[in-house]
């Protein structure tokens, strides 16, 4: 990591690094009076990832600023067909139907994986794992739960804990939730208290409501390793 100091104006202070450009604009209620002695910034810099065809999660890198906490919100549906297997949180749940996806259409895990990504501040789940990619066909979707995973820890993160709510209104989740509950504590490494699942229905209102989709919300706390 690039680490510099930049004396800070009243207004405007800009900087610029052998390899990158950056300015820093100070908001009206940040701004250091005139009278006030030159204030001293320290600040880090990393390069900003790019995401690469070849190789998307490589290229993805660490989140620029070392936060303590990061949060991080992840939202996925899909279409419910008949003849297919409903797989939420890597359980198979009987129903007369399930997703419609290019990978096991996993509602809960891959809306997990996007919060993860979003609190690192990378892309979401469809760049890190392009659905025209003949790779990820079929692909179960704890894969990408691990490649997420992977890149937290290597993000210098660990999981806080994790808030999800699924939305169906068939079938009923309560007898499966435990199953899916653990089986996500082990992909994700993380303690079963860290681990909230809830469940609602759509009040038969909408697709989520007449059994011809399935949604899901997931919210995740991050922490800097110590
Ligand atoms: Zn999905």
């Amino acid at each position: 990591m690039a680490s510099f100091s930049l004396l800070l104006s009243p207004i405007t202070a800009k900087a610029s690094l052998p390899t990158s450009r950056f300015s820093v604009h100070v908001s009206p209620s940040l701004r250091i009076p005139s009278s006030h002695p030159t204030i001293r910034v320290s600040a880090s810099i990393k390069s900003v990832h790019k995401a690469s065809a070849s190789s998307p999660v490589k290229a993805a890198a660490p989140p620029p600023h070392p936060l303590p906490f990061r949060v991080g919100h992840g939202f996925d549906l899909h279409r419910l067909e008949p003849g297919l297997p409903l797989i939420i949180g890597g359980i198979d749940i009987p129903h007369d139907r399930g997703c419609e996806a290019h990978s096991d259409g996993d509602v809960l895990l891959h809306c997990v994986v996007d919060a993860i990504l979003g609190a690192l501040g990378l892309p979401d789940i469809g760049q890190i794992f392009p659905d025209n990619d003949p790779k990820w066909r079929g692909a179960k979707s704890s894969v990408f739960i691990k490649e997420a995973v992977k890149l937290m820890h290597e993000a210098g993160y660990e999981m806080g804990n994790l808030d999800a709510t699924l939305i169906l209104q068939k079938p009923k989740i309560s007898p499966h939730k435990e199953a899916i509950r653990n089986n996500l504590c082990n992909l994700l490494g993380a303690d079963s208290s860290a681990v909230n699942i809830k469940a609602k229905t759509h009040e038969k209102v909408d697709s989520l409501g007449e059994n011809r989709s399935i949604a899901a919300h997931t919210v995740v706390l991050l922490m800097k390793k110590k």
